[in-house]
């Protein structure tokens, strides 16, 4: 046996495989011609970041969209950060947005383990090869050692790091590594570039086009596997995409400067390469300032804040179409009732600046997402919310669905929706005055009547709609019935009679109107009054004036 083998065997004493065996247990997948293969590899640090959402779902939709596969990698060699459960609670939350990857840790697949610290056989079977073939080595340079190589470096002002020169154990004999690894020496692995300090390197990038490297690129001897026998990024990104058989490998630009470390790697296994696909880092505008969306500062940056908000999934995932793809909403604006999923995707449209999180524009698509909904499956969402985030909603959808189900209803036409609700969490806030204990509250913490008015008008004004109003009638006839009322009693029956000759009048219709509404609703603003009316019915409607002209006569 040669030395670099005894030193391989030293290591991985118990591998017997090699790459050409992993070749065939994983070989290329079976896919129609142009099919693409994408992942999403997630570090299980905690919850699902908003930007590694838009990942996911851009990476599931090329891979879908082409008849490909997309798969879910638990990436947890830093165990350190390593947040337990968190993995099945990103998938939960990926599935709640219908991201459900093809082949993950929990579905399996042929091309698994999907975890990469149950992966650890197949790294060490590609280092084995790689030492046998002086592609790698292992370093025993204590922190110590490393600093002062550091220090000298600082000292001479050349290029920092662990390369040529400075690789200390790069420079050991064979013997002095065997001797070094029979006494049990700790030690990491690294590769063992073979590139020289003047030649530069590139590589296209689908959505950046080529990109070039300046030298002295890729000198470094990385490490490839840390102390704890785990791989380090760089080198599990290239093993397992290579063997996942991943074709577009879709990230975060965060990624774009360790490029030069994988394509020396792929190089040296002679892996073919995968098309990179950077995407755009989601950023924010701070104090007129852009800056990543930030897990610490932002509540925006997890998407349990959307969840718990209760914004509309459909809405939500809009929007991460429309930072995805400068034409989506051009698409959107031709084919408003179509499932986003009916767009194709491109690489060549998506943003290479980082893209701008704007939460307005998530408001006012969600807005016009719930507009849209047609009532039963608005109700079904809002209780599938209220079960989780909100007791309050829970229990007056539970007292009575069809009652709940006529309020949401109402003006819920397709041609021309009413947008009242941005967000699940709003719907009691606008509709609470509908239960008579919500109400109760509303009356009892005071009516906000126009000061304007005098309570002995006010109470006129009510005790003759209470003996005037008809509820059996048309729209158009029960607002004829209000206006009558209100004229004989000088309000302008149009603002802008009002604003000519504002000595004629006492208010305007909309003045009526709120006077009436304070005096059923305890709220100023409503949904559609006249339906509002309606649902209440005529006797709760007399008996909420009833309670009012009381009021106003104790006041
Ligand atoms: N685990 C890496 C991260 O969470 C994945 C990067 C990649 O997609 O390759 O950032």
């Amino acid at each position: 046996m040669n030395n670099k083998k005894k030193i391989a065997n030293l290591i991985f004493p118990d591998i017997q495989e090699t790459i050409a065996d992993l070749e065939q247990k994983y070989p290329k997948r079976n896919l129609p011609e142009g099919a693409i293969v994408t992942r999403f590899a997630p570090s299980p640090t905690g919850f699902l970041h908003t930007g590694s959402l838009f990942t996911s779902l851009v990476s599931a939709r090329f891979a879908h969209q082409t008849g490909g596969i997309f798969f879910m990698r638990l990436e947890d060699t830093d165990q350190k950060r390593e947040i337990e459960g968190s993995g099945e609670k990103v998938l939960e939350q990926l599935h709640i947005f219908g991201i459900t990857p093809d082949e993950s840790y929990l579905t399996g697949g042929m091309y698994g383990p999907y975890v990469q610290s149950e992966r650890k056989e197949i790294y060490h079977t590609v280092i084995k090869e790689m030492i046998e073939k002086d592609l790698a080595y292992p370093c025993f340079c204590t922190h110590d050692e490393l600093d002062e190589i550091r220090a000298v470096q600082e000292e001479k002002n050349v290029l920092p790091g662990y390369y040529g020169e400075y690789a200390k154990c790069r420079k050991l004999t064979e013997e002095e590594v065997i001797a070094k690894l029979e006494n049990q020496e700790p030690y990491v692995i690294r590769f063992k570039s073979h590139r020289d300090q003047d030649t530069e390197m590139s590589f296209t990038d689908a959505i950046r086009g080529t990109i070039t490297f300046s030298p002295p690129v890729n000198v470094q001897d990385i490490v490839i596997m840390k102390g704890d026998q785990l791989p380090t990024y760089h080198f599990a990104h290239v093993v397992d995409d290579h063997f996942m058989r991943t074709t577009h490998v879709t990230r975060g630009e965060e990624w774009m400067p360790s490029v030069p470390n994988h394509l020396a790697l792929f190089e040296a296994l002679g892996f073919e390469l995968p098309i990179y696909c950077h995407f755009p880092v989601i950023m924010k505008l701070d104090d007129g300032k852009r800056r990543k969306l930030s897990k610490r500062k932002d509540v925006e940056a997890s998407v349990d804040y959307f969840l718990e908000q209760g914004y509309p999934i459909e809405g939500f995932l809009e929007y991460l179409m429309t930072l995805a793809n400068s034409n989506f909403e051009e698409w959107r604006l031709e084919h408003p009732m179509d499932d986003i999923y009916d767009f194709n995707l491109s690489f060549e449209k998506m943003s290479l600046d980082g893209a701008l999180f704007d939460l307005e524009k998530i408001r006012s698509i969600s807005k016009d997402r719930l507009g849209l909904m047609d009532a039963d499956t608005f109700v079904q969402k809002a209780y599938e919310y209220a079960v989780q985030y909100s007791e309050g909603l829970k229990k007056v959808i539970d007292q009575n669905p069809d009652y709940f189900r006529e309020i949401i209803n109402i003006e819920r036409n397709p041609e021309k929706p009413r947008k009242d609700y941005e967000k699940y969490s709003d719907i009691l806030s606008v509709i609470d005055f509908m239960y008579d204990e919500y109400w109760l509250v509303r009356f009892e913490s005071g009516l906000q009547f126009n000061e304007r008015y005098q309570a002995e008008d006010l109470i006129s004004i009510l005790e003759e709609y209470q003996d005037n109003f008809r509820l059996d009638v048309s729209q158009e006839e029960w607002f004829d019935d209000m206006k009558n009322l209100a004229i004989n009693r000088k309000f302008a029956a149009r603002g802008k009679d009002f604003k000519k000759n504002p000595e004629l009048y006492i208010g305007t219709i909309g003045d009526y109107a709120e006077i009436l509404r304070l005096a059923t609703c305890a709220k100023k603003n409503t949904p559609n009054f006249y339906f509002v009316l309606k649902i209440l019915g005529e006797n709760r409607v007399k008996q909420r004036i009833q309670k009012t002209l009381e009021y106003l006569k104790q006041s």
